[in-house]
């Protein structure tokens, strides 16, 4: 099951989470210095996108690739 958040806010990023492969350990949520993710039900979800600086801190720890951070800005080079 796919669960997309898209919001237009300063950085332009989309996070992606596969919440079949999540096991709910929060190591993201602990990770992010943005807290921009929070538990809930035992799975991942996305709280405050706006907040995403799209480190991509949550992606690179979750141990079961769960999460995907897509930064827009980045792909199409129009970062303020
Ligand atoms: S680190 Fe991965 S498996 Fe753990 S709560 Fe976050 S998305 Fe789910
Ligand atoms: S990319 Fe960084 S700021 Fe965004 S949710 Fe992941 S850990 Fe938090």
């Amino acid at each position: 099951m796919q669960n997309t958040a898209v919001k237009k806010k300063k950085k332009d990023v989309i996070i992606e989470i596969n919440e079949a492969w999540c096991k709910g350990c929060a190591i993201c949520v602990e990770l992010c210095p943005e807290d921009v993710l929070a538990m809930e039900k035992g799975k991942v979800k996305v709280v405050n996108l706006e907040a995403c600086t799209a480190c991509g801190f949550c992606e690179l720890r979750c141990p079961d690739f769960a999460i995907v951070v897509i930064d827009k800005g980045k792909l199409s080079k129009q970062d303020e």
